[in-house]
């Protein structure tokens, strides 16, 4: 093995990508970029029954969302089958002694297990080596012929792996439909591509010591592993998967989060840098990650999480960019306004816009005239004590004031807060009354500063009539 860094994502496009196999791309993908290595895109497409339409090219579009380019593929496992490349090295380990036709039928393997259970003893292919296999036609199973021994390997993140040479056993390397199997295909292909550093998920840790097994039959090295924990479910109780809501990458970019923000979110998954540190640019975590500073138990997923994060580097980004960023997610009406309108409606929701799908909901006050809603005055906690006449005394007196503003942010916040001085109110009755009037909604980005881009005009014309309504 030479010393340069490669590492690869190797998925099974058997469906969409979700968090859990995108940080594992990105983990590689920081370790090769960080050593300055490659990486390497391969798609383990052997097994078709499970495989997929389209999943080749949703991960690939999952990796350029990200911007997790890699120098060399996609390279198909589908392809190199056909070239023979798995055969070639089959039959490498048929001529050394190290592979056999298992001549077994699934009544016998039955059988076998049932013995091994009545003995009370586990089930173990190479107890039932034949003495005289069968020579390899390729209908039957071509099995390893492994060598039973004891182990003890460094993960970088699970730390030292020892295990007795029980866990050995003669698995599958060419499936009697002639396709090989994960466990011959990706040690072949490892080898092949020169992978210094294969990071991958939890699920192959027990398999491990029949690999190192393969690896010395074949009389090469290993690489060294890297064992990623799951990620679980919000609750911690079990493995993140598609039914407990997982989404889709993809579904991400839709709704409108940065990449650079998912990136952060994904790197931060079970792994810091040893500080309090959260907020990520992807160039320092090419420079601090750290494999070894991977947790080892599992990381919970939380989307409160990957919000706040998107949201922090949402407000990281100076409005021209915004602006560019959030094209495509307008209300319908902001068609009608022009740049500079947008880019004030952007400073003032700025501070509290999560993803960019928000940004209809958030700002629909701004680009077009809601009708008066009842319902957000009769179903608000406070305001809701009130009678319709106090109400309407209060939105009186604020239109008193309002209508000698000038309408700038400093000029409204100070008469807003002497209206709540003359009134005797709190802001959460007042205020909310107030934007109620104003925005037709019950949230909205602070009060004056919202009153201030939607103009005196708009402002007192929609007071007047909430008045009226009231
Ligand atoms: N094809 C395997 C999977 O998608 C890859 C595991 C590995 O990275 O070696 O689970």
């Amino acid at each position: 093995m030479s010393n340069k860094v490669s590492t690869r994502f190797a998925p099974s496009p058997t469906g969409f990508l979700h968090v859990g196999g995108m940080r594992t791309a990105l983990f590689a993908w920081l370790v090769a970029r960080q050593a300055g290595g490659q990486f390497i895109l391969r798609i383990e497409d052997t097994d078709q029954k499970r495989e997929a339409v389209g999943a080749a090219q949703h991960i690939i579009d999952c990796l350029n969302w990200l911007g997790l380019d890699f120098d060399e593929g996609p390279i198909y496992q589908s392809q190199r089958v056909k070239e023979g490349i798995y055969k070639k090295c089959a039959q490498k380990l048929i001529d050394s002694g190290r592979a056999y036709a298992d001549p077994y039928t699934q009544q016998e393997v039955i059988e076998f297990r049932a013995q091994a259970k009545a003995n009370k003893q586990p089930f173990l292919y190479r107890n039932h080596r034949p003495d005289n296999p069968p020579e390899w036609n390729g209908s039957q199973p071509l099995r390893f012929k492994s060598e039973s021994k004891e182990y003890s390997t460094e993960d970088l993140v699970m730390g030292k792996l020892a295990t007795g040479p029980e866990v050995i056993d003669d698995f599958i390397l060419i499936k009697s439909d002639g396709f090989p199997t994960y466990n011959f295909a990706h040690i072949v292909d490892d080898l092949e591509m020169a992978i210094s550093h294969v990071i991958r998920g939890q699920e192959f840790i027990s398999s491990l010591p029949n690999y190192r097994n393969l690896h010395e039959a074949l009389g090469e090295e290993p690489p060294v592993f890297a064992t990623v924990p799951h990620v679980l479910n919000e609750q911690g109780n079990k493995k993140l998967s598609k039914r407990d809501g997982a989404k889709d990458i993809l579904d991400y970019q839709k709704e409108g989060y940065l990449p650079e923000a998912m990136v952060n979110f994904l790197a931060t998954l079970g792994w810091n840098d040893g500080t309090e540190q959260e907020i990520f640019s992807v160039s320092e975590l090419i420079k601090k990650f750290d494999l070894k500073k991977v947790q080892k138990s599992g990381a919970h997923f939380d989307e409160h999480r990957l919000k706040w994060i998107n949201g922090s580097h949402i407000r990281n980004l100076d409005i021209e960019k915004l602006y560019e960023k959030v094209e495509g997610y307008w209300p319908e009406p902001a068609k009608n306004y022009d740049r500079e309108y947008k880019k004030r409606v952007l400073v003032l929701v700025q501070e509290r816009l999560k993803y960019f799908s928000e940004l209809p909901e958030l700002t629909k006050f701004l680009f077009e005239d809601l009708p008066v809603n009842p319902v957000l005055i009769s179903s608000h906690k406070q305001l809701k004590k009130f009678s319709k006449g106090e109400l309407k005394a209060m939105l009186e007196q604020a239109k008193n004031s309002l209508e000698q503003s000038d309408f700038t942010i400093d000029d409204l916040t100070s008469r807003l807060n002497d209206l709540l001085e003359k009134t005797g109110q709190k802001p959460a009755v007042l205020f909310s009354l107030i934007r109620i009037a104003t925005t037709q909604s019950p949230a909205s980005p602070a009060l004056a500063e919202s009153m201030s881009v939607l103009g005196k005009d708009l402002s007192l014309k929609r007071i007047n009539r909430q008045i009226k309504a009231l």
